[in-house]
């Protein structure tokens, strides 16, 4: 993934510039520190990390008697830093392990998230990216709800060169295809299997059941190594609730943030680990198949304040 970094720098200033903006009025007042505060809010960062950030900040610029405008960006900068959190591993589980009996098990990477945020796209990408660092890797197409799903994961199958396992009809059990496409990477002693499912939410109780069958057959054949929630970044606190609801239903260990190149609200990267107390651990920054990057949280931060 390394190769990909560097993109991020390009989502998203306009928050930075209006951040700038403020910081570079000689001396902050009261209303300043408003609309610094109130610039974070409309970046979706989240009310409480918004407050204290702004608390934090206003403390150091004091206790330290910062006043000019490079200086206290510095500091914004770092504070910032420490909202998204760079302590947290964001390194992503795709080694393939040694079962007892000494045959090989796939990385199994489960790909959950509402329709249209971007799960098959970013399944598609991070083929590509495993491809490319010479991983062999088979897909699961565990949406069996609508057969486009499926012709849509097996384009991007055939666009990076590795098979899909799917079914051929409508309305097939998802766990089905899920067990088979991850025996199918077993006997054939591939790396990586990325199933991908489908995320109808407006029936939470149906999604719950089909993901907790689709986690337990897996299971069977291979540990899950990954499950990653897929959430678009232009949906705001809706794309919280949602977080919320996979967050309770599919044991979630990262975030996939799609679509970042589409908003300057980067923001809520803070406010869905604070939710989900899990990291992001990659990007959507366009529909393209390179468009996938690793999240780095400095990467990030200076990218946002351009
Ligand atoms: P799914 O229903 O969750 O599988 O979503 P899809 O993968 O079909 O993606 C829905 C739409 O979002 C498609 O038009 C994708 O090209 C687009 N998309 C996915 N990821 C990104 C991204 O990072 N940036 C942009 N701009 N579009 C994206």
């Amino acid at each position: 993934l390394a190769r990909l970094r560097g993109r991020l720098a390009r989502s998203g200033s306009p928050l930075g510039s209006r951040l700038l903006a403020v910081l570079s009025r000689d001396h902050l007042t009261e209303d300043d520190w408003d609309e610094l505060e109130e610039t974070l809010l409309l970046a979706d960062v989240g009310a409480g990390p918004a407050g204290e950030l702004i608390e934090s900040l206003r403390t150091r610029v004091r206790v330290l008697g910062v006043r000019d405008p490079a200086s206290v960006r510095a500091l914004l900068r770092e504070e910032l830093i420490a909202l998204v959190d760079p302590t947290l591993d964001r390194s992503l589980a795709t080694e393939p392990r040694t079962a007892e009996d000494g045959s090989r098990v796939p990385a199994v990477v489960l790909v959950v998230g509402v329709n249209g945020t971007g799960k098959t796209t970013t399944v598609g990408k991070l083929a590509r990216v495993l491809v490319a660092e010479d991983r062999t890797v088979v897909l699961g197409a565990a949406d069996t709800f609508r057969a486009a799903a499926a012709d849509q994961l097996e384009t991007w199958g055939a666009r990076v060169g590795v098979r899909t396992v799917r079914s051929e009809r409508d309305g097939a059990d998802p766990a089905a295809v899920a067990f088979d496409a991850v025996r199918t990477g077993r006997t054939e002693g591939v790396d990586v299997v990325l199933v991908d499912t489908a995320g109808r939410l407006q029936n939470k109780a149906g999604l719950m059941d089909e993901l907790g069958k689709i986690r337990r057959v897996i299971t069977k054949e291979a540990p899950l190594s990954e499950v990653l929630l897929v959430l678009d970044a232009t949906t705001g606190q809706n794309g919280l609730n949602q977080a919320r609801v996979f967050g309770e239903i599919a044991g979630v260990t990262g975030i996939v943030l799609t679509k970042l190149d589409g908003t300057a609200k980067g923001g809520i990267v803070v406010a869905v680990q604070r939710e989900l107390g899990v990291p992001v651990k990659l990007v959507g920054l366009g529909e393209g198949p390179d468009d996938l990057a690793p999240f780095d949280p400095q990467e990030f931060v200076d990218g946002l304040l351009g």
